[in-house]
């Protein structure tokens, strides 16, 4: 281990839209601590969402380190080495829960009193905490590149999503927003034999959506006629699960409005702090709608997800369609916001 430090370049986000390319030293890793060389991270519409509104009430703090879908080799580690070693390459999680809470107990560690948040995938070198080490840290199996297992965090979240719904396996499908997000829940429910149905503004995504599954894609309106249309497909009996992926309050509307009989609404879009959406109390009653939240991901999750990817199918890899430096990130995000990408892969060269 040399005795002069690393020094590195990462991307800082200061606030609204305002983010700096600084030059850091790597911290050396203490006891359980891994240094990790960030090989690839990927864009995400919740940094998207981050880096508009400047900052996230629970997930990153302004100024901060930028980014939180990533994949990287360890390069130096502290003792104990909690079972790493130098050169594992490995995916960690931008979460790590306490391990010991009620939620985190009961499997529910996405609700852990106590979650760690990790951001700085927007870097040549991140410094794992203990805690992230110990419980949210993953090795990536052989052949699977490290672009793609920088997706393991918006998957898991996916998976998790799916998971919460205790789904049957037959059940016709709408998804509402054909993000990253939306064509990953088509992307895996269409192949599990789910009939996907999914509405989006914008003609490319839906393309992608028929691509990775779904058995049909059409236009969003963005008003009242998207749940008129959406409770009209499926041959008339509309979807028996909506997934609302827009994060948009007028998107759960549309959600809990076009829903079948008996049916049920995945809400999960993170909406702005403040926001309402309006219900029709009489359907929620009567038609016995269940409406459920889903909130970031969990370790097994985690695992689900890398397990995904490494296996290949359906490949997610068209989601990843650009790929910039660290000093190009604003850009990146940018061309998510201006919808000519989906996904940007952030390649770091470290010099
Ligand atoms: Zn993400
Ligand atoms: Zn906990």
């Amino acid at each position: 281990m040399s005795t002069a430090r690393r020094t590195h370049r990462a991307v800082y986000l200061l606030g609204p839209r305002r983010t700096e390319l600084r030059t850091v030293t790597a911290p050396r890793p203490g006891g359980g601590e891994l240094l990790v060389r960030i090989e690839a991270a990927a864009t995400c519409g919740t940094d998207l969402k981050v880096w508009q509104r400047g900052g996230h009430p629970r997930m990153l703090q302004v100024p901060g380190p930028f980014g939180h879908e990533m994949a990287g080799t360890i390069v130096e580690l502290g003792q104990p080495s909690n079972g790493w070693a130098e050169g594992d390459r490995v995916v960690i999680a931008n979460s790590a829960p306490c391990g010991e809470c009620k939620a985190c107990r009961s499997g529910r560690e996405n609700l852990c009193a106590d979650l760690s948040y990790l951001n700085g995938a927007y870097g040549e070198y991140l410094l794992v905490p203990r805690r992230f080490s110990e419980r949210s840290t993953y090795a990536v199996p052989p052949g699977l590149d490290p672009t793609m297992a920088a997706m393991a965090e918006p998957l898991a979240c996916v998976l998790h999503g799916i998971d919460v719904c205790r789904l049957a396996g037959d059940e016709t499908v709408a998804v509402i927003g054909g993000g990253p997000i939306g064509l990953m829940f088509a992307a895996v429910l269409g192949p599990r034999g789910h009939d996907v149905a999914l509405i989006d503004p914008n003609a490319s995504r839906l393309e992608a959506a028929r691509r990775l599954g779904a058995v049909e894609a059409f236009e969003a309106a963005r008003d009242h006629r998207d749940a008129e249309r959406l409770s009209g497909i499926f041959s008339g009996l509309g979807p028996e699960l909506v997934i609302e992926a827009t994060g948009n309050p007028r998107a759960w509307e549309t959600a809990l409005a076009s829903v079948a009989p008996g049916g049920q609404v995945l809400l999960f879009g993170g909406c702005a702090p403040g926001t309402t959406a309006a219900c029709d109390t009489h359907k929620l009653h009567y038609s016995e709608i269940t409406v459920r939240g889903a909130y970031h991901h969990t370790p097994a999750a985690m695992q689900n997800a890398i397990a995904f990817l490494a296996a290949g199918t359906p490949d997610l890899s068209i989601l990843l369609n650009a790929v910039y430096p660290l000093e190009r990130v604003p850009e990146a995000l940018a061309a998510m916001e201006a919808r000519t990408i989906l996904k940007a892969t952030i390649r770091p060269e470290p010099h």
